[in-house]
């Protein structure tokens, strides 16, 4: 089944055309990037698979014109992969934010967008994004069905105690204001992949994944459900991100607005975008860039090392008292799959457990590694994460299911 993966964002459209042969075999035929959707310049970067690279330059008005833009590559008798685009037989798309309307994937119709839609209150950046690229593929595309996955759904087995704040319960009875968690495909990706990977029963297992890129989360799962996880209402709460602050004492928060002088927008800005890694290091919010500064000395580029590391222990360490133990840990993302130094003092924190750390294995990158040895108690994995892959499983079931 051909499928297209869409990824949507304020101004971009991110995508991938897989043809699903099974679960775990397809081919990827093409993906690709736009960007700058709404500026007076926008770019199309297209890579087929086989093929040469395409990348251009024009102003993109919209996210229908940026669709339609990605389609007409894909037909494209030089640059394209498809004959036409009666070829394409689903389009999945990832969504941030479903709230608990979704505890896992869906067809697109009518009720699905309008919750879609309420939840756009609790994404802002991100499900108004999300619908515009829905409703530009049912324009282009009128006839072929569309399948929804969402970043919370797989948390919606969190219990009442892990997802509720302690504030006054009409904010959630009013508001729905508690905790969603987010990467939720990355988790429940990882964790299926994990514990095959090193040998556990899923159905059977304590596992703790690591979600560690510019986003980052950290999630407690029992039996394949989650059970807890570091993100919140929104992907705000937690450890120190790229850009993102995490958890601060709530009452920062005003105290900085009033001496600063600041609207509630500004401020959630500066948390959002201003903080984390670039805020505190006043360098770079990209992980890379941190190691080669404190290569150099940099004092605060270290501190930032250090707080990323010591968020990462501090979660696993609370995880494990929730789930009384864990079986293994994953690690996974841009940071996770990539940063051997970042793997190695996270577990060089974790004796208590009895994990005896693979060194050697660990000099690994974006590949399934087990980084434990044998005689570990604890088996510790990079697991890499692929989002796309499970939005177009999913899709490819949905679609299968309605046919049948
Ligand atoms: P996003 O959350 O935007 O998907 P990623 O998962 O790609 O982000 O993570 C980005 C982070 O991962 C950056 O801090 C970057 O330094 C790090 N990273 C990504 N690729 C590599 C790599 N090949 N080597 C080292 N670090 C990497």
């Amino acid at each position: 089944m051909i499928i297209l993966v869409i990824n949507c964002g304020s101004s971009s459209i991110k995508y991938q055309l897989l043809d699903m042969k099974n679960d775990d075999v397809y081919d990827l035929l093409a993906k690709g990037l736009v960007e700058k959707i709404g500026l007076p310049m926008g770019a199309l970067t297209h890579r087929p698979t086989g093929k040469d690279k395409v990348y251009k330059e024009l102003p993109i008005a919209d996210h229908k014109i940026g669709m339609q833009l990605v389609l007409d590559e894909l037909i494209n008798p030089v640059s394209g992969v498809l004959k036409s685009f009666d070829d394409i037989e689903a389009v999945g798309h990832r969504i941030v934010q479903g709230a608990d309307y979704f505890s896992g994937s869906a067809i697109v119709d009518e009720d699905v967008m309008e919750k879609i839609g309420i939840c756009c209150d609790f994404a802002p950046l991100h499900n108004p994004a999300h619908i515009l690229g829905i409703r530009a593929v049912q324009q282009v595309l009128p006839s072929v069905p569309q399948v929804v996955t969402f970043d919370t759904a797989y948390h919606q087995t969190m219990p009442e105690y892990a997802y509720m704040y302690a504030l006054p319960y009409e904010y959630y009875t009013k508001y729905r204001v508690r905790r969603y968690g987010a990467h939720g495909t990355s988790h429940q990706f990882v964790a299926q992949k994990g514990a095959k990977f090193v040998g556990l029963d899923l159905e059977n297992s304590k596992i703790i994944t690591c979600h560690i890129g510019n986003g980052s989360s950290v999630t407690a799962i029992v039996n394949g459900k989650v059970v807890d996880t570091s993100m919140g209402f929104t992907p705000l709460e937690g450890m120190i991100m790229g850009t993102r602050c995490g958890n601060i004492d709530p009452n920062i928060v005003p105290y900085i607005m009033k001496k600063e002088n600041l609207t509630p927008d500004q401020m959630t800005d500066i948390m959002n975008k201003k903080s984390g890694f670039a805020g505190l290091s006043g360098i770079s919010s990209d992980a890379r860039d941190l190691d080669a500064a404190a290569n150099e000395g940099d004092k605060r580029a270290k501190l930032v090392l250090k707080k990323l590391t010591y968020d990462v222990i501090k979660l696993i360490g609370s995880y494990v008292a929730a789930m009384d133990g864990v079986d293994a840990i994953f690690f996974t993302a841009g940071i996770g799959e990539n940063n051997a130094r970042f793997r190695r003092r996270v577990c060089e924190n974790l004796t208590y457990l009895g994990v005896k750390f693979d060194y050697e294995a660990n000099a690994v990158s974006g590949k399934d590694t087990l980084l434990s040895c044998p005689d570990s108690k604890v088996k510790i994995a990079l697991i890499t994460t692929d989002e796309e892959l499970v939005i177009a499983r999913d899709t490819m079931h949905l679609v299968q299911n309605m046919d049948e």
